[in-house]
């Protein structure tokens, strides 16, 4: 996700070793400077970070430990606001209501979706979403849809004023003990009176606790400067960057809080629900700077596993039972992680692989997708017992999934492997014997 970003860190870094001279130094942040303009992080935003990076660095000796210790402390400090909350924060009197804000395209009724499925799936609340962009009709359906995939509910009605409709969610959410609400407001496409006037109305009724401006982080500098304008006229309390994941060159992030003087507090990246990432400042250092984020990941993977199931799953695995729908759910479970390329991007020194494997998508690949149809071809029986497959199975089991028979013996032969792959892992000191294979 902040692939130019992170190479630019990286480069630099290797310049300057253990012990090192001003000059050494000089041209760390001299190729710091230049691929941060590249990236297209804001001049003024380069060069603060890069003066203060070099003031640091000299006092306390140069070097490698002190460069690194001044760049990260200088990173952290441009990405914080103080006081600012950190990640998503509650109201103490619930509900807690949020304005989404935006204009049109920018990906904004997405993004409110997203951040229900986040609410929802990651920090177990209850959500309800308000449709008040009454502005773009297509908007409420749009919406519509979004809510019902992910099983959220929604107060619209297309024949009532966003005033009204807002209202009327709130006293909902107040009755039925709704912990968040989040209101999809009008989007235009540009700035106007208009739309001002009606933000402020919806506003005064709605009485939120967090006004997120949505941007699209390809309009670049635009981003930030339109952020700046609603802030002056609407207020807002923090931005969403949306479509990260397109050719973003990532530098928008890095200089937008300090422009805006609101801290940046997701990041969408990616058309799908769980395609939305908390922005917390040290955590984002930690992986610009190839250290991972560790933090996030575990809090992805105990939201989406259910810690019974995966005892379950892991004793079936014990006894060697682990069959089709086991798969199938396992499938199921991972994408609620987001895309494999954000998962490979938290983990440690696997920035480079997520880099090269673009973005695979595990629903759509073709192999799941054989999988699939192959599991959809097997009677209740085969799929809890993968032995009971004989040749004329196969040979029934293929014709079914459209596949011929040398592809349905390469997937069982794959999926046995991995059976028994996960069976020895599962066992006494697995999990070394996992971390020696990833060497
Ligand atoms: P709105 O007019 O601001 O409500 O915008 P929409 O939510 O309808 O989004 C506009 C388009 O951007 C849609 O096609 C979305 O699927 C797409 N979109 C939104 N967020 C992202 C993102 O993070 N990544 C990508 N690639 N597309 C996105």
């Amino acid at each position: 996700m902040f692939d130019t970003l992170t190479d630019s860190f990286k480069n630099a870094i290797g310049k300057i070793r253990f012990h090192d001279d001003e000059k050494a130094l000089k041209k760390a942040t001299t190729e710091l400077k230049k691929s941060l303009l590249k990236a297209d992080v804001h001049h003024k935003v380069v060069k603060d970070l890069i003066s203060s990076v070099e003031i640091e660095t000299k006092k306390n000796g140069v070097g490698k430990d002190n460069f690194l210790k001044a760049l990260q402390e200088k990173l952290t400090d441009i990405l914080t606001i103080e006081g600012a909350p950190k990640g998503f924060t509650f109201s103490s009197k619930p509900p807690t209501v949020v304005l989404m804000i935006g204009l049109q395209g920018s990906g904004k009724t997405t993004t409110t979706g997203k951040l229900a499925y986040f609410l929802k799936e990651q920090k177990k609340k209850k959500v309800l979403v308000i449709a008040a962009d009454l502005q773009r009709l297509a908007a409420v359906e749009q919406l519509r849809q979004i809510t019902s995939q992910i099983d959220i509910d929604l107060v619209a009605d297309e024949n009532a004023k966003p005033e009204e409709i807002v209202k009327r969610g709130i006293e909902k959410a107040e009755k039925e003990l709704y912990d968040v609400v989040l209101i999809d407001t009008a989007g235009r496409l540009a700035i106007d009176e208009e739309l001002m006037d009606e933000l402020a109305r919806v506003k005064e009724v709605a009485q939120p606790d967090e006004l997120f401006y949505v941007a699209d982080a390809m309009t670049g500098q635009d981003a930030v400067r339109t952020a700046q304008t609603f802030k002056e006229k609407v207020g807002i309390t923090g931005v969403i960057l949306t479509k990260f994941d397109g050719d973003s060159k990532g530098g928008v992030a890095l200089g937008l809080t300090q422009q805006v003087g609101v801290p940046l507090r997701f990041i969408g990246a990616g058309e799908k629900m769980p395609d939305l990432e908390q922005f917390i400042a040290d955590r984002i250092v930690s992986r610009l700077m190839g250290a991972g984020d560790v933090e996030s990941l575990a809090e992805k993977a105990a939201a989406a596993i259910d810690p019974k199931e995966a005892k379950r799953m892991t004793q079936k695995i014990k006894k060697g039972q682990f069959n089709f729908n086991d798969f199938l759910d396992q499938m199921e479970q991972m994408k609620k992680l987001g895309s494999m390329k954000s998962i490979m991007g938290m983990i440690p020194g696997m920035g480079n692989m997520a880099k090269q494997l673009g973005d695979m998508d595990l629903e759509n690949s073709k192999e799941i997708k054989m999988i699939k149809a192959m599991v959809a071809s097997m009677t209740p029986k085969e799929r809890e017992n993968p032995d009971l497959l004989t040749n004329m199975r196969k040979r029934r089991i293929a014709a079914g999934a459209g596949l011929d028979q040398v592809q349905v013996n390469r997937v069982l032969k794959q999926f046995k492997s991995a059976a028994k792959m996960a069976k020895k892992l599962s066992g006494k000191g697995g999990m070394k014997q996992m971390q020696d294979m990833m060497k």
